[in-house]
């Protein structure tokens, strides 16, 4: 069959791969002009691992295996540790694997056939499905036809908003907003992962290898403002941590404000009662994310585009079967993954002072 897919993240990317060796003819489609390698280190866990082998990327993944969340502490105003996140809080088993999501990405387009196109400054601006194929208008004023088309454009997904309808249909906040930005790497001493909390806010530095990152995670009501507009989630950034000057607040807002590639968003679910309709299907984040406090986005993304891939293979003719074969066996792992995120806000940054302190206590009763 002839695919497009919309977006080059990770779970595009994985499709592109897997329906590739599945035999279809595909095109990629990706809206930035560069793949988005920025973000922090993300998972890979549980049967997606087992997906990664099957795709023969697992051991270049392996390769590139990091330990950032081994050991993170959460430290006061002065930098004394206060109380530590051991890495058995956060993972499911010893087999978990954490990449730098820069490594992840560049090996899957390394995975990615060059026959196979990969189109960017490229998104979908309309589709119209006769039943029998999907004719499709690209914002470069080009169209084409395509057997099916996959959405795999993130958690704003353009796909889903012209299929299924306004993204506040499909998205639930989880009440907080996050931000991570690049940081110099001598910002990060001995190598230590810090998180500072005033009540509501947290504000760390992380890294691994050679990089340090600022991250930030903040309570707050949905804020209505175009996500695309950079200099917008500057300034809800430093909103949001006005009148705060401990720890290393600043330092971290001002390398957050000079970073050109700042990853800003709320940290919210999509909520779909099906991922397809007609001849457009989604997978990863644009059909479940699942939120980065779940740390199960990545590996969500790598078993839905297998599972898509396989039905299509086991229903060449009939695409709604396969479609329900993917999502019959990509619910489970969507709902516990989602299951996963909500305590995560509160481990990371606690409402109230009393529950940070709590959560220290909590933290150095475990540890003994
Ligand atoms: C820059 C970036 C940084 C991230 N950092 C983190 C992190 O630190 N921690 C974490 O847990 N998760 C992070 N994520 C999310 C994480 O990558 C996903 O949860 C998971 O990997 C599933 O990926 P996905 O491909 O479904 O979505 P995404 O990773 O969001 O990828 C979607 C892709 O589609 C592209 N796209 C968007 N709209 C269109 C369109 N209209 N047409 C074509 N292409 C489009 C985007 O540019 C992007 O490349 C980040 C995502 C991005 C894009």
């Amino acid at each position: 069959m002839r695919i497009l897919v919309s977006g080059g993240g990770v779970a595009g990317l994985c499709a592109g791969i897997d329906l590739v060796a599945g035999g279809h003819d595909v095109t990629l489609v990706e809206r930035s002009d560069h793949l988005r390698i920025n973000g922090s280190p993300i998972d890979i866990r549980g049967e997606s691992i087992d997906v990664a082998a099957k795709m023969g990327v697992l051991d270049p993944i392996r390769a590139h295996r990091i330990g950032m969340s081994e050991r993170i502490e959460f430290v006061d105003a002065s930098d004394r540790v206060v109380a530590v996140l051991q890495p058995d809080e956060v993972n499911d088993t010893a087999d978990d694997v954490e990449i730098p999501r820069e490594d992840l990405v560049t090996i899957l387009r390394a995975a990615l056939p060059t026959t196979t196109p990969l189109i960017f400054g490229e998104s979908i601006s309309a589709l119209h499905d006769d039943g029998a194929g999907v004719d499709v208008r690209f914002s470069s004023g080009a169209s084409d036809r395509f057997d099916l088309v996959v959405g795999a454009d993130g958690m704003h997904s353009a796909t889903r908003r012209l299929v299924f309808g306004p993204e506040h249909r499909f998205l639930r906040p989880l009440g907080f907003y996050t931000a991570i930005s690049a940081l110099s790497a001598s910002a990060r001493k001995d190598g230590r992962n810090s998180m500072f909390n005033s009540p509501g806010l947290m504000a760390g530095i992380t890294g691994y290898q050679d990089k340090a990152l600022a991250v930030f995670l903040f309570r707050s009501p949905w804020i209505d403002y175009d996500y695309r507009d950079l200099d917008a989630q500057k300034m809800l950034l430093t909103d949001a941590f006005a009148g705060q000057r401990k720890w290393r607040i600043d330092e971290l807002l001002e390398a957050a404000i000079a970073d050109p590639e700042l990853y800003f968003d709320s940290v919210s679910q999509i909520d779909m009662d099906t991922w397809h309709r007609g001849r457009v299907v989604l997978v990863g984040d644009s059909a479940y994310c699942a939120s980065p406090l779940s740390g199960r986005g990545t590996s969500l993304a790598l078993t839905g585009a297998w599972y898509l891939t396989e039905a299509l293979g086991d229903h060449p003719d009939d695409v709604d079967r396969a479609f329900a074969q993917y999502e019959r066996l990509q619910r489970p792992h969507v709902l516990r993954a989602q299951a996963t995120a909500a305590p995560g806000g509160d481990l990371l940054a606690p409402a109230t002072r009393d529950a940070i302190d709590a959560r220290n206590e909590h933290l150095r009763t475990a540890s003994r």
